[in-house]
């Protein structure tokens, strides 16, 4: 019988990396779904709608709230974000890992609907590397940017109630250790001992 896959949570301050370390962590990984989360923000250059987010307006936004569409949905700094929950399931009961790129409130509501996710919380090495790499991404307004650094120094704090925390200095360490404990997590007694029962 085909096993249901994981949730596993990405939170981390905004410019920390998380889309860089993920993009890398994708490449050539059939068996991970990326959760497209819809937002009410901006695209940003580059950015495609249906791959990176779904861009919707407020209306819509509420419309999938009333139509008990999302999983979690959050607002972060000025703008709301939410991942559909039917694509996220779709994809566990085809055996693929769902990874959900979302903030800390709205990882509190995934976790309290279903405690077995695994948070894994994605931190800068320095908090001056931090504002180096939000101000080079040059896609965020300098007043934007402070609000996404004032919001970081309250995310720090929550790291402590994740299950990992990886330190992304450079991409290829942090991609490591994310797959390290994606491979970890399969290795957890209560799924190897029903594999070892279906022998
Ligand atoms: P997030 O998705 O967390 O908001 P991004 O992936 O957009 O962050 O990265 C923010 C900026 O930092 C980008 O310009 C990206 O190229 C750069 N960056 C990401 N990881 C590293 C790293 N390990 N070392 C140096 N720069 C990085
Ligand atoms: P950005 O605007 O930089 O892409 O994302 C801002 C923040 O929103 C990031 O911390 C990101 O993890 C978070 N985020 C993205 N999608 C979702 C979502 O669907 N739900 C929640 N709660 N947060 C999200």
């Amino acid at each position: 019988m085909k096993k249901n896959g994981k949730t596993f949570i990405i939170s981390g301050p905004s410019g920390v990396g998380k889309s860089t370390v993920l993009a890398a962590l994708f490449q050539g990984r059939e068996d991970l779904y990326f959760s497209v989360s819809a937002t009410t923000r901006d695209p940003r250059p580059g950015e495609i709608d249906g791959k990176d987010y779904h861009f919707i307006t407020a209306d819509a936004f509420r419309a999938m709230i009333g139509e008990d569409a999302f999983l979690e949905y959050a607002e972060y700094v000025g703008n709301f974000y939410g991942t559909p929950k039917k694509y996220v399931d779709e994809a566990m009961a085809q055996g693929k890992d769902a990874i959900l790129d979302i903030e800390i409130q709205g990882a509190n509501q995934v976790c309290a609907k279903r405690p077995e996710t695994v948070r894994i919380f994605i931190a800068p090495p320095s908090w001056e590397e931090l504002e180096r790499r939000l101000t080079a991404r040059g896609t965020d307004s300098p007043e934007k940017i402070q609000k996404r650094l004032l919001r970081a120094k309250v995310e720090l704090e929550s790291a402590r109630c994740y299950d990992y925390l990886v330190i992304n200095d450079t991409v290829e360490a942090a991609v490591d250790e994310l797959r390290a404990i994606l491979q970890a997590e399969h290795c957890r007694p209560a799924e190897r001992i029903e594999q070892l029962a279906e022998n």
